[in-house]
């Protein structure tokens, strides 16, 4: 497996790149906009081809790479088929499987930050690997208050989907604030502060009362996002 880690400095955004070293086939995981021509750069140094362009969820936070990539490299985007989004190539449902040649990431729905996120899992050498989204993030958890967000479904979504994955399975989460790069379902079932409450009314009132200001961006990435990060007519 071919893997590397990307940072968007403005939104504090995780993008993750997946190849399959056999076949040279690639996958992008909530690739930013702004970005799209270091991810090209890079997968021309590594020798991959783009197979899909994904996204955890229609972000409020950042535009999606997803189309300029898919101009760029006829690859297949896919995010989940409650997005508001009517140029996504395929949407996304529970369990689907999506091949990156010898690899396989299996679709989760984990609603809850909003009502189109899911997760994906990877396995491979008896690894498993999470890419969370803003469903789980590192010692935190997605804000519920926009976007269709529940802090029901996101309590089912984390209690009843993520937690329930082996305990050494590595978080990758959709955004790091400190610079954490990475955890595991054990450590943030330990550790993570919004995981300490008693049931799901606790984690619903420990959400509703965030009072968070809206993201920065939110007017301008949610309407684009929906247009696959394309310009707006
Ligand atoms: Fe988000």
């Amino acid at each position: 497996m071919i893997f590397r880690q990307l940072f968007e400095r403005e939104s504090s955004t995780y993008t993750y790149l997946i190849g399959c070293k056999k076949t040279r086939t690639a996958a992008l995981i909530d690739a930013v906009k702004e970005e799209v021509p270091r991810y090209l750069q890079l997968l021309d140094e590594l020798d991959l081809k783009l197979a899909y362009a994904l996204d955890t969820h229609t972000h409020a936070d950042h535009v999606t790479g997803a189309g300029d990539l898919r101009d760029a490299t006829g690859c297949i985007t896919l995010l989940g088929e409650n997005a508001q989004s009517a140029c996504v190539s395929e949407p996304l449902r529970d369990g689907d499987e999506i091949t990156i040649g010898s690899l396989m990431l299996k679709a989760l729905f984990t609603p809850g930050h909003t009502d189109d996120s899911y997760s994906f899992v990877l396995e491979h050498q008896g690894k498993s690997y999470a890419f969370t989204g803003d469903t789980l993030l590192i010692r935190g958890t997605g804000r519920t208050d926009f976007q269709n967000g529940n802090a029901a479904d996101q309590y089912n979504s984390l209690v009843n989907k993520l937690l329930h994955l082996p305990g050494d399975t590595i978080v990758y989460p959709g955004h790091d604030y400190k610079g954490w790069l990475l955890s595991t379902i054990d450590e943030e079932k330990a550790h993570n502060p919004r995981l300490q409450v008693k049931d799901m009314q606790g984690y619903i009132e420990l959400m509703n009362n965030l009072n968070l200001p809206n993201p920065k961006m939110m007017d301008v990435a949610v309407p684009a996002n929906q247009a696959c990060g394309q310009p707006l007519a």
